[in-house]
């Protein structure tokens, strides 16, 4: 063992420094991946079971509702929708910082994708727009919500900064 070496607070083993990612953090990259791993699966069923609960209320009030202007909408804008998601994914790629974290991000889709399939539409929308007037907000983990698609396309990009 050397002066470099350190012991790990998880598996107890002494390992180089470079098995660890940070001085101030006492446990190794396996046991810390192991931990930030278990962390994502409890937040992203937590996420999920919190959008479900209001996904199922919000449902039951308004799910006539929500079919109509779901197809309306689709009936309306179906050339125009490629193009504005071409230029929204453009848009993201931008304004991504890089303290944006991919795998918080991913999980926003991930729920919207599952909450997708009880039928109504779900869309991850940025809470500020990337391209509103005033603002533009960043494609980061702080800036998206997972909402009824139609509540989406009634916002669409005419959000001013309050
Ligand atoms: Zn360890």
């Amino acid at each position: 063992m050397s002066i470099e070496d350190k012991e790990c607070s998880q598996c107890g083993e002494k390992k180089p420094l470079s098995d660890f990612y940070k001085q101030k953090i006492n446990q190794c990259k396996v046991c810390r991946n192991a931990v930030i791993s278990k962390w994502r699966l409890k937040n992203r069923e937590k996420l999920l079971q919190q959008m479900r609960n209001n996904n199922k209320q919000w449902y039951r009030e308004n799910k006539d509702r929500a079919k109509e202007k779901q197809s309306k909408y689709a009936k309306q804008n179906k050339s125009s929708v490629n193009a504005k998601e071409a230029q929204r994914r453009a848009m993201q790629l931008k304004l991504t910082p890089s303290w944006a974290d991919k795998n918080e991000i991913s999980m926003f889709y991930e729920v919207a994708e599952v909450l997708s399939r009880s039928g109504a539409k779900f869309h991850v929308d940025h809470i500020v727009p990337l391209q509103g007037r005033k603002v533009w907000g960043f494609h980061s983990q702080h800036n998206l919500q997972v909402i009824p698609a139609y509540k989406n396309m009634e916002k669409g990009n005419k959000h001013e900064a309050n």
